[in-house]
């Protein structure tokens, strides 16, 4: 028998955060990010979660050709657009609609031979600093591939670096919106946080959803802008279930103490729950002492520290437990609790998005 730890991908949740992006979206259409393996879901399992997006969005050629492999026709983009020439060669063959952030893209495109011209998106640099022409170039960018024969549309890209936080986008959306004020072409900016949070009755509602919005972290269930709001306050579903069984239960004395560096100590006499999860499996080692887990759907908390195959939870809440019972990690429990990954990832000092992109190869994953 395998070890029982097992991750399950709700393909109805998908279906159902997807839907929750669209409806805060108004007319645009929808790109499903599904960057990074679908934020560590795995594209082939949530694909048919997904599928009634407008298009896939992701960075590497090779998941782009994993998506068209799926039989997927519709539009797919590259957000980073492509690192070196024969990329493009690739975009031409598979039809990927591609972003534009620098020059060097734009000489590359320049001397590509294609027979279909390709849509490209320009990339703004509103503030992130990451990637994009600064507004002062942008202009003289968009004339230059609006000459290229190898250009098909262009459509105006940017990504905001305070759609989840009190900055906010008013500054960038202003700076974007003036400099592309009598450019043709679709409009595209918003991420999850600017969509569910900056789409509603503001001024810039219109303007923020623009023609496609860019929903990630939101369609895999965990909220932009947690603690702010929790998934459950933007009705989310939690996309993922990492779920494993207690191994093996000790019986504590007063003074006794769990796992490596004997970080817990039982001031009092206690069961304890021994379960096959730990950092290598994605689980954060971290995670202090009172992380909450669910203990056959029963909320509870971790003892001690993560080892790399095991950690320890807190049986008081839930007596009837022992050896076989399930323990979920984040996800949602059989008995319908949720434990929403924000909440751990939050005791990891970190979001959401690094424990599922985390989960490690070695977990088998299953789809429901
Ligand atoms: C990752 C990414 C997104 C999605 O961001 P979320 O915060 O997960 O919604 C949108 N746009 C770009 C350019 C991205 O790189």
């Amino acid at each position: 028998m395998p070890r029982p730890i097992q991750a399950t991908i709700h393909t109805a949740a998908l279906q159902h955060n997807l839907a929750r992006a669209r409806a805060a979206a108004g007319d645009a259409r929808v790109w499903a990010i599904v960057k990074a393996n679908a934020y560590g879901h795995g594209i082939e399992r949530v694909f048919d979660g997904l599928r009634a997006a407008d298009g896939f969005a992701l960075l590497d050629l090779d998941e782009a050709a994993r998506v068209r492999a799926l039989g997927w026709r519709g539009p797919v983009l590259l957000l980073e657009g492509v690192f070196e020439q024969r990329d493009l060669e690739l975009c031409s063959r598979l039809d990927l609609w591609h972003t534009v952030h620098c020059d060097a893209q734009i000489d590359m495109l320049a001397i590509h031979k294609t027979n279909v011209p390709h849509r490209v998106f320009l990339k703004m640099n509103t503030g992130m600093n990451r990637l994009g022409f600064s507004p002062a170039r942008y202009r003289s960018a968009w004339t230059r591939l609006n000459l290229l024969p190898q250009v098909d549309e262009i459509s105006l890209i940017t990504h905001f670096s305070d759609a989840d936080g009190p900055r906010g986008i008013a500054e960038a959306m202003a700076v974007f919106n003036a400099i592309t004020q009598d450019l043709p072409g679709e409009r595209s900016v918003a991420n999850s946080a600017a969509t569910l949070r900056h789409t509603g009755d503001g001024p810039l509602a219109n303007q923020v959803a623009g023609d496609w919005v860019r929903p990630g972290i939101a369609i895999y269930g965990s909220a932009p802008d947690f603690p702010a709001h929790s998934a459950a306050d933007w009705d989310l579903q939690p996309a993922m279930t990492l779920a494993a069984k207690i191994i093996a239960v000790q019986d504590l004395q007063p003074g006794a103490t769990v796992g490596y560096g004997s970080n817990f100590v039982a001031d009092q006499a206690m069961r304890i729950g021994v379960v096959a999860c730990g950092y290598a499996d994605g689980y954060p080692r971290i995670c202090p002492t009172g992380t909450p887990v669910l203990v056959d759907g029963v909320r509870s908390r971790t003892l001690g520290r993560v080892s790399m195959d095991m950690l320890a939870v807190d049986l008081a809440p839930v007596p009837h437990a022992g050896p076989g019972s399930s323990v979920t990690l984040w996800g949602r429990a059989a008995n319908g609790a949720v434990l929403s990954i924000d909440e751990v990832a939050q005791q990891a000092g970190t979001v959401g998005y690094e424990l599922m992109c985390a989960l490690a190869q070695r977990v088998p994953t299953v789809v429901d």
